[in-house]
């Protein structure tokens, strides 16, 4: 048989983030506030190791397994999904360092993110659409001089962006192989200029923010990987990291069901009897619970394929297609539930409903998952029992 059940070290993890959870992301009432960054919850997410979770021990970090980021994801996301999103970030901002950088670059670069406080933004879309980077092509390119490079272009719709010391960079070599390459730039760099010019939907406690490059030099020791490899470099590090958007929805998809519980339990029907009893209240929290369990299988098992399996991109973009689709559905649901109370802002259904939103749209759409679930889903003899 599969075994579902949890170590004693992953249940000690992730009763530390419920706690951390509990304690110091739900009660707050500034977190659903446009271009307010609760920078002293961030402090107290770093020294709850939460930050840099996803750093091996050898540069400093916390190095939790792949399976305990996807555990903390969830219990974030119960909590504010902006929260989790710039606290679980450095998954993918650092994957690129840590998959494809020589030892140099992660002392240089890594290992000062252990020491405080530290954002780092993985700089992939630009404002011209992002969804076909390579075809496209990108906008921002490095022009090889003596030494270096010279960065130009922007990139857009950034987490983290005006709060990272550091950005992973996917631009076009110009002239040059194919494909984008992968530089890290320091956020201070002559002629890195960044900004915050969005107002969001949803999701406000992260930090989101547009990066405009000026002729930045990148010396050669800052590119990671070789030319051309930006892609491959790129992929890797967003297939990892769109099982933790899954993880997300799960976990904002738990808050909206214990939402409608709990008015479920507290409002009564004409009968006198409170809705919780009422059999279409109670069928529809049993298919919110029969999804949540349903992405979470899903969510786990895609965990594993990245780690160990062949089926890695499928299953990640299966995983943060449904988490999105799930999440959105679940919220929303909830809202009605909760009749008027689902439409008021005191109510939070509808902020739920705000901030999941954005989980079928950042790290690829639902066509951009379902492109790469096909190229192997419709493949002659893919799936056929023997
Ligand atoms: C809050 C937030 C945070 C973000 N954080 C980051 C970040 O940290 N780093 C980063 O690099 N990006 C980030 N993004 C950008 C995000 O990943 C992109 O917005 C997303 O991947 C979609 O790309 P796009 O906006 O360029 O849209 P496009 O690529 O222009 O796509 C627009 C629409 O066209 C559809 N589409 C595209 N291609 C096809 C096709 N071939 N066939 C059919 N339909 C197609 C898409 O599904 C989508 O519905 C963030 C976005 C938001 C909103």
């Amino acid at each position: 048989m599969v075994d579902f059940s949890l170590t004693d070290e992953q249940t000690q993890w992730r009763n530390q983030v419920r706690k951390f959870t509990q304690e110091e992301i739900i009660p707050r009432t500034d977190l659903d506030i446009h271009g307010h960054f609760p920078k002293d919850l961030y402090q107290k997410a770093f020294e709850a190791g939460l930050i840099t979770a996803a750093i091996p021990k050898t540069y400093g970090g916390q190095g939790r397994s792949y399976f305990e980021l996807i555990l903390a994801a969830e219990e974030l996301g119960y909590g504010d999904l902006g929260v989790a999103t710039s606290t679980m970030l450095g998954k993918l901002s650092t994957a690129s360092l840590l998959n494809f950088g020589t030892e140099d670059q992660k002392t240089r670069w890594i290992v000062p993110m252990t020491k405080k406080l530290t954002f780092s933004s993985h700089c992939w879309t630009e404002p011209e659409g992002s969804s076909n980077l390579v075809g496209r092509p990108a906008t921002t390119t490095a022009k090889p001089v003596p030494g270096g490079f010279l960065l130009n272009g922007a990139k857009s719709t950034i987490s983290n962006a005006t709060v990272a010391s550091v950005f992973t960079v996917f631009a076009r070599m110009n002239p040059g192989p194919d494909g984008l390459t992968c530089f890290v730039v320091p956020r201070d760099a002559k002629g890195v200029e960044v900004t915050n010019p969005y107002k969001k939907m949803g999701q406000r406690a992260a930090d989101t923010g547009r990066i405009d490059f000026h002729d930045v030099f990148v010396p050669e020791a800052d590119m990671i990987g070789k030319p051309g490899q930006g892609t491959q470099i790129g992929m890797r590090a967003i297939r990892a990291s769109r099982v933790g958007v899954a993880a997300m929805g799960i976990g904002v998809s738990c808050r909206a069901r214990d939402l409608a519980k709990v008015y479920g339990h507290s409002h009564f029907a004409g009968d006198g009897k409170a809705l919780i009893q009422q059999q279409d209240f109670r069928f529809q929290i049993a298919e919110m619970e029969a999804e949540i369990e349903m992405l979470r299988a899903l969510t786990w098992r895609a965990c594993w394929e990245v780690e160990n399996g062949p089926e890695a991109m499928k299953l990640s973009s299966s995983a943060k297609w449904a988490g999105g689709e799930i999440a959105v559905r679940i919220t929303n649901r909830a809202s009605e539930m909760l009749g008027a109370m689902g439409y008021l802002e005191s109510g939070l259904a509808e902020k739920l409903i705000r901030d999941a939103k954005v989980l079928t749209i950042y790290e690829g759409p639902g066509a951009v998952q379902k492109m790469l679930i096909a190229d192997v889903a419709c493949r002659l003899g893919a799936g056929l029992k023997k």
